[in-house]
């Protein structure tokens, strides 16, 4: 059969690559891909963008299911298109994707299904915003209801940060009507984890925890980023935070979504607060996987992974199992100058790997010259993942990795997988 993955970054790479394996799977097409996917025995790049195109090309062409990767795709709505088209597809819907592109529907729902997770209150206009905070005190959190490409949240260390960003939020309009109304909430102290699962709607497949790194420097320092580097699986879900998390988060989830008449199929990933005492609450929903989260789930996955897709987009996942390679698998992204404010794209690419049984390079923003030469082209531009018995071993696999690359000021942090060696003494 012949599959098509919607996106551009290591994400779709890692995705499309898994899914390629399957003994059954002639060609998985990549739209728009990138230098990656264009260079990947099994893989090839579509330059189409526009859903309605996409969704002809996928008639025409004889395409059994469609993967979505990037969450904007989904709240655009390129699986109602589909739908619409009795196309298969794997995501949510707009509306079932909204557990993603609104937080105070996100909020909301919990509330309404009893999900542990952060008090809060959403305000649409300033000044009661403004008067809330006074009242809750510092720390506090500061989120832009819509999307805002992972940069609509303030954790408000002082009273004056939390006002400040009220203001750039609702006043100034940073995020455009993201920001319209905000959801302010409690700062929950612990250590973040993601959750990944699959969902027909109905049935559940749990996949895999990890965590990722987001600032840019080593030691959590640095301004945020869309993520410079996960692990998985992250030990900080032992058994046990795994059963309150599926049945205090996920299943609640995917049986209120349905209930609620907008069954959720498609990529689930909660992200977590894990306190000390191992209690587990949602700091977000997000629609989809996570980037660089899916390289190092993708890399562990043994099983037929476009058979499990299939089942998931034909509502078989009760049926469904799935074997993991037990290693861990670590990621270090290696990202362009200038990243994540303005990346310099154009500079050219050496030395990189081709994949053995304990490493893989994912491409993100990678492009071909015209003389086929490998050019940055975009803010993260790699994702080298190791695999290892142990999260050192996973991380010395990586970073041996790292270590063949070069392109003009690569930036990347050292430290990738700190706490999980913190935690697992080998
Ligand atoms: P992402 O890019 O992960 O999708 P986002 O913009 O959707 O981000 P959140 O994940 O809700 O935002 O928050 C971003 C980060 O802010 C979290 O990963 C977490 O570190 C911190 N954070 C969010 N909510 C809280 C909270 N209630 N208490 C403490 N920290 C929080």
């Amino acid at each position: 059969m012949k599959l098509l993955v919607v996106g551009s970054g290591g994400r779709e790479h890692a995705l499309a690559w898994r899914l390629a394996q399957s003994p059954r799977v002639q060609m998985v097409y990549v739209a728009p891909g990138n230098a990656g996917t264009a260079t990947t025995r099994g893989l090839k790049n579509l330059p189409i963008t526009d859903f309605e195109t996409l969704a002809e090309w996928a008639h025409v062409e004889g395409i059994a299911y469609t993967v979505v990767g990037p969450d904007a795709a989904l709240a655009a709505g390129i699986v109602n298109v589909f739908e619409a088209r009795g196309l298969k597809i794997f995501g949510p819907t707009k509306e079932a994707a909204e557990l993603e592109w609104s937080k105070d529907f996100a909020k909301a729902f919990m509330a309404r299904h009893q999900i542990p997770t952060a008090r809060y209150q959403t305000f649409d206009t300033a000044a009661a915003a403004h008067a809330y905070v006074d009242a809750e005190g510092a720390p506090i959190v500061i989120k832009a209801d819509g999307l805002a490409a992972g940069k609509g949240v303030v954790v408000a260390m002082t009273l004056d940060e939390a006002h400040a960003a009220i203001d750039m939020m609702m006043v100034d309009a940073k995020f455009g009507t993201s920001g319209a109304k905000v959801v302010i909430e409690e700062f929950m102290q612990g250590e973040e984890a993601s959750f990944f699962v699959m969902s027909d709607g109905k049935n559940i497949l749990p996949l895999a925890s990890a965590q990722d790194h987001k600032r840019l420097l080593d030691g959590d320092a640095g301004p945020n980023t869309g993520g410079m580097g996960a692990y998985s699986p992250a030990p900080v879900v032992t058994p046990d935070v795994h059963r309150q998390i599926m049945n205090k988060v996920v299943k609640p989830t995917i049986e209120g979504m349905a209930a609620e008449g907008r069954p959720f199929k498609g990529f689930l990933f909660v992200g977590l607060m894990i306190d000390e005492a191992g209690e587990a609450r949602v700091v977000e929903f997000n629609a989809r996987m996570g980037d660089p989260e899916t390289q190092v789930i993708m890399a562990r996955v043994k099983s037929d992974f476009a058979q499990l897709c299939e089942m998931a987009v034909d509502g078989e996942l009760d049926r469904a199992e799935i074997d993991w390679d037990r290693r861990t698998a670590l990621t270090v992204v290696l990202a362009a100058h200038g990243y994540p404010d303005s990346p310099r794209n154009g500079d050219p690419i050496f030395g990189v790997p081709e994949p053995t049984d304990a490493s893989i390079v994912f491409h993100a923003g990678t492009t071909l010259s015209e003389d086929g030469h490998l050019l940055t082209a975009g803010g993260r531009v790699l994702a080298c993942v190791g695999l290892g018995d142990s999260p050192r071993m996973a991380q010395a696999a990586a970073y041996d990795v790292v270590d063949e690359i070069k392109f003009r000021d690569m930036q990347y942090r050292r430290d990738i997988g700190y706490r999980a060696i913190g935690r697992s003494r080998s």
